[in-house]
């Protein structure tokens, strides 16, 4: 994915591996956040382009949040330096679950650190959860085509 963005990516954090979210009854799962931009792509391309790599990636599923081969949300997204804001089912934005999964906020700390979400910083969202989901994701390497 990172190879197909080309010009357009700003950024991006580490792999990080963080134990299961959902059902706990599976592997870990690798994280990592990209800052991207094409002034010339609304959000609708944006999903297009994330579907497009989850279906290049093979992936299958069997239930929800269970394994998958890649899955990419759109975590925010921003036009002429404003976040959008969205609650179409299609694409909601900012993702709906962000601000509760340190899986999203560690990363994205890493590649946005003046990053904000809902108009607080990232690290204030940290702050408020439980001191074992931040100890829980754990740095992996710096690779990130290594799994994109
Ligand atoms: P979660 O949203 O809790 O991380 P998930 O990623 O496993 O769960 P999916 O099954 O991948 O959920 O959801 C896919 C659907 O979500 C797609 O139909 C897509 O249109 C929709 N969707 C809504 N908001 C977003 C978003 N911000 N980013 C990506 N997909 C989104
Ligand atoms: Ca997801
Ligand atoms: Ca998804």
């Amino acid at each position: 994915m990172a190879e197909s963005l080309g010009s357009r990516m700003v950024s991006r954090s580490s792999v990080y591996v963080t134990a299961p979210w959902g059902h706990t009854d599976q592997e870990d799962f690798y994280n990592a956040i990209i800052v991207a931009e094409d002034p010339s792509w609304d959000r609708w391309a944006w999903l297009d382009f994330v579907q497009r790599c989850e279906r290049n990636a093979e992936r299958v599923r069997q239930r929800h949040w269970g394994p998958r081969t890649l899955d990419v949300d759109i975590v925010s997204c921003s036009d002429a330096g404003e976040q959008l804001t969205s609650s179409d089912p299609n694409l909601t934005l900012p993702h709906p679950r962000a601000h509760q999964r340190a899986f999203v906020l560690v990363p994205w700390l890493e590649a946005e650190p003046a990053a904000t979400l809902l108009g607080v910083p990232l690290s204030e969202h940290l702050d408020a959860l439980p001191e074992g989901e931040r100890a829980g994701v754990r740095r992996l390497c710096d690779q990130t085509e290594w799994f994109v």
